[in-house]
């Protein structure tokens, strides 16, 4: 079946009134008819009928047993890492999400759960970091801001000869374009305030388990820590799934557009997308994904903050926010927002030079998208302390 059928029917209809809309069951608790007798439902922190329709569809979206709902994409990263215990590993992807990275670092290390790094994009450093404490394999791919790809079929089976899980943050690609349980992940989780969304209007994180087993331990661990995603918030998610096939197809086309028009540009030095063909890991995105995404990394050729400052300022389409994945195009400045605490030497390692950029393609038409980054880039080549 197409995706977005899949989608559309996953989502049922209200088997109290027949309303095709998924009611916003806005109510904490449920009657009972005798002490324990209920009809699935007895306390919203546990269950709650708009939520669960929220977490069938996750579910059936990534191919999982079952799904979960979370206050926010770092909620569902808080619950995965409470799967292990004091003296466990996790071995993650170098250039994670920075929300993630502090959890690891700041909230958990005092109770005995560490983190090490390594660029996942190698598979033998992923085989030669693997310790015998090692419970987590953690994966983003594509990362961000700069696009880079792990191989998560190749890394699954390192996981499984290893005895770890595998757990990826599809975030950046969505099950529209990548889905890692099909390719041997264990645990999938995303911020759904971006893609799955899709229209900046919500805080919300979301789960998909492959087993049994994983289902129960991450359900106990939602209601013990009650960091659920409210009825409405659920609601609105489920909106914006219902055509995330068709934005993301339509985000990526025009990605594609404007990552080439980058590389055509005389004041752009290094264009990160994975669909063009000089991006170390094009071959794999092509294979691992249905398109390459719609987030665009880029820097200018001469790397100063001024100069991707004062184009950032200078974009009028491309509103300069953080996050991505919306309809609405964004623009971010990493070295000065989203990586502003990450130290100069460790981002410029990991590729985040001062004058990169960062696109969320949204739905605007191509060529209105790069009249708005030519007419910026104008701006930049006319500043005159910038001209000397
Ligand atoms: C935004 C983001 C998160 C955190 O999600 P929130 O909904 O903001 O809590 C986690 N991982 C990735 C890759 C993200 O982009």
């Amino acid at each position: 079946m197409q995706e977005t059928t899949n989608i559309l029917h996953s989502i049922p209809t209200d088997p109290l009134t027949g309303a095709l809309s998924v009611p916003i069951y806005q109510t904490s608790t449920f009657q009972q008819e005798a002490p324990g007798v209920n009809k699935g439902f007895d306390y919203s922190r546990s269950n709650n009928p708009t939520r669960k329709a929220l977490e069938d569809c996750i579910a059936q979206l990534e191919n999982g047993i079952a799904g979960f709902a979370f206050a926010s994409g770092l909620a569902a990263v808080d619950a995965v890492i409470k799967l292990c215990q004091s003296g466990d590993e996790i071995l993650a992807v170098d250039d994670i999400y920075g929300g993630t990275f502090r959890s690891f670092e700041k909230l958990y290390k005092k109770f005995g759960i560490t983190a090490r790094y390594v660029d996942t994009s190698d598979l033998d450093a992923v085989h030669q970091a693997i310790r015998r404490k090692t419970k987590i394999i953690w994966l983003e791919t594509p990362t961000n801001p700069t696009l880079k790809i792990s191989d998560i079929q190749a890394i699954a089976e390192i996981a499984k000869v290893h005895g770890c899980l595998l757990v990826v943050d599809n975030t950046f690609a969505s099950p529209a374009l990548q889905k890692p349980l099909d390719l041997g992940a264990d645990i999938v989780l995303h911020s759904g305030t971006k893609y799955l969304a899709g229209h900046s209007d919500v805080i919300a994180g979301l789960i998909a388990v492959k087993t049994q087993e994983l289902a129960d331990e991450i359900k106990f661990i939602q209601n013990a820590t009650g960091s659920i995603l409210g009825p409405w918030d659920s609601w609105l998610t489920l909106r914006g799934i219902q055509t995330l096939e068709l934005r993301i197809e339509k985000q990526c086309r025009t990605a594609l557009e404007v990552a080439r028009h980058l590389v055509s540009l005389d004041a752009v030095d290094q264009v990160n997308y994975p669909g063009l063909f000089f991006h170390p890991n094009h071959e794999l995105a092509g294979k691992q994904q249905k398109q390459y995404g719609a987030v665009i990394s880029f820097s200018f050729k001469e790397d100063s903050k001024e100069i991707a400052e004062t184009f950032v300022c200078n974009t009028k389409l491309f509103k300069l926010a953080e996050s991505l994945g919306g309809v609405k195009s964004l623009c971010c400045h990493p070295a000065s927002m989203t990586h502003k605490g990450t130290p100069a030497e460790t981002r410029q390692k990991a590729g985040i030079s001062d004058s990169l950029v960062r696109l969320s393609i949204g739905l605007e038409a191509p060529e209105d998208l790069i009249n708005d980054l030519d007419e910026a880039i104008k701006k930049i080549k006319v500043e005159p302390e910038l001209v000397q």
